[in-house]
């Protein structure tokens, strides 16, 4: 598969987990990760995946300036994403087969911050009043 950002070859890497054995594929030049859909979700909590982010936050960030790409598996142009916890976080998706995020946004994206944990709370006293 080659990186939908640089157009490197990605490399499969098997990630161990708790639910069994999940293959994401990594860019050897960007170190951007590709998850199936799912893929993330069920790496986020798994404290085995933190390794798997290991490209530089600060390459990523000059490559998350790079937004209109194409997913890798169809060809589609892929959507911009901002999470819907952590706002400060882009990566783009393709609603059929999965996401695409750049080094350092995997780490951030299973580590939700302090900030964001206060954002939520204040968000949901507000609810309540
Ligand atoms: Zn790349
Ligand atoms: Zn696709």
């Amino acid at each position: 598969m080659q990186c939908p950002k640089c157009n490197s070859s990605m490399h499969e890497v098997e990630v161990e987990t708790l639910q069994g054995k999940v293959v994401i594929d990594k860019c050897e030049r960007c170190e951007g990760l590709w998850f199936d859909n799912g893929e993330a979700e069920q790496l986020k909590s798994d404290w085995m995946a933190d390794f798997l982010d290991s490209g530089d936050p600060e390459i990523g960030k000059t490559y998350n300036a790079v937004r209109d790409i194409q997913c890798p598996r169809c060809g589609d142009v892929m959507q911009k994403i901002n999470d819907a916890k952590q706002s400060h976080i882009e990566y783009e998706a393709c609603a059929a087969h999965g996401v695409f995020m750049d080094a350092g946004e995997f780490t951030d994206y299973k580590h939700e911050t302090l900030l964001d944990y206060f954002r939520g709370l204040i968000a949901s006293l507000r609810r309540r009043t």
